[in-house]
């Protein structure tokens, strides 16, 4: 059967808008759970639009419910609102007004383009057979604002069947669509450690247990972990980014403290991560007499798309932005809390480029991350295909 026609339009008044839109959320950036100037304007232009608005959904979080006039699926469409804790570096007008505050990974953007298909699909409700639920969701970036709304209910509340989620990427081309089924991003978790010695005179470490010492057999040792005890060809890593202790030159100190990140791309990988780095961190520390304590805190689970879902919004993506603009990406080392949706319901999150030259080519999360605007109207595009479509013909 053949694809049924569908065309979306984005008049340049919708396109204006949504830079605008994008712009000032640029100004204002706000942190994890801390959005209350962006949801309060995205609830405001929901019920404007005659959406059915609700808020304080994990915390800051929004939804604006559309139901169309017929039957079918209930879908949603995420934007993630919030920014990071960096000092803007670029010198545009639209610059952060707020130090050691900035959107530098591009939520901007996504809450400017789900607001910009709203404004488009509020017009056009007639043609939905189902139910959309534009879904603005807090703390993407480390606090898990996807999992605190899923904790709230939101899947049930909305009977949500299926979550479509896009990330603006500089590594692409400007306005390409980027697709990748089943694994896209890894799991992000976090260990916390603690090694306890027996401080005492440096020049006297045979009365002492040197935790100092101790810690550096272990972050050594730990990288045993990935090279030598997970199967070669499953990707993990674990990076120890911060080791504290010790005050000056000639004292041992009696604890030492760690802090790393692991990532994987399997779930079994990443239960054995856990398991292997505390059996490594036990060996080391009972050999010098020290002893620790362990946390591995379990952060975002592993990013996976559907795969029917993923060729069927990759087909709509050639229908909507022509094949030309449509390309296979590879997966991630990076985490997405976009998987406690993906995790529930059958999922597809993708990427759109926004890659247009120099000063939109800094990697995400760097102070002079900048994205190309003109990126916004395939977003913009995408969305409102997926609201009118996917509801009466997503798998
Ligand atoms: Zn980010
Ligand atoms: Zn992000």
């Amino acid at each position: 059967m053949a694809a049924p026609t569908l065309t979306v339009d984005v008049p340049s008044e919708i396109v204006n808008e949504v830079v605008a839109t994008r712009r000032d959320l640029h100004v204002h950036p706000e942190l994890g759970f801390e959005e209350h100037r962006t949801s309060a304007m995205v609830a405001e232009r929901l019920g404007a639009l005659g959406f059915e608005v609700h808020t304080g959904i994990g915390q800051t979080g929004v939804v604006g419910v559309l139901r169309g006039p017929r039957g079918g699926k209930t879908i949603m469409l995420r934007a993630d609102m919030d920014a990071l804790p960096i000092d803007e570096e670029n010198d545009v007008p639209y610059r952060s007004g707020t130090p050691v505050h900035m959107h530098a990974c591009g939520h901007d953007g996504h809450v400017a383009i789900l607001l910009g298909a709203a404004r488009i699909v509020a017009a056009r409700r007639d043609e939905i057979a189902g139910t959309v639920c534009f879904l603005f969701q807090p703390a993407e970036e480390g606090k898990g604002g996807a999992k605190a709304m899923v904790a709230d209910g939101v899947l049930e509340r909305f009977g949500i069947e299926r979550a479509y989620g896009l990330h603006l990427a500089s590594a692409h081309p400007v306005g390409q669509l980027g697709f990748r089924e089943g694994v896209f991003y890894a799991s992000s978790d976090s260990i916390e450690i603690t090694i306890e010695g027996k401080g005492g005179h440096g020049a006297s470490p045979h009365l002492s247990v040197d935790p100092v010492y101790v810690a550096s057999q272990f972050v050594v040792a730990v990288q045993q972990v990935v090279s030598r005890q997970i199967d070669p060809i499953e990707p993990a890593v674990v990076t120890i980014g911060a080791i504290n202790g010790g005050t000056t030159h000639n004292v041992i100190p009696s604890r030492v403290r760690l802090l790393g990140t692991v990532r994987a791309f399997d779930a079994g990988v990443r239960e054995r991560m856990s398991e292997r780095i505390e059996r490594v961190l036990r060996g080391v520390c009972e050999s010098s007499g020290a002893t620790y304590d362990y946390e591995y805190l379990w952060r975002y689970p592993v990013t996976s798309n559907d795969v029917e879902q993923t060729r069927y919004v990759r087909a709509l993506a050639e229908r909507v932005a022509g094949a030309e603009h449509v390309a296979d990406v590879p997966k991630l080392m990076g985490a997405e809390d976009f998987s406690f949706f993906a995790e529930r319901v059958p999922a597809c999150f993708f990427s759109l480029g926004s890659n247009g030259g120099p000063n939109s080519a800094f990697p995400h999360h760097h102070a002079r991350f900048d994205i190309d605007e003109s990126a916004l109207a395939t977003g913009v595009r995408m969305m409102t295909a997926l609201a009118l479509d996917a509801p009466s013909h997503a798998p």
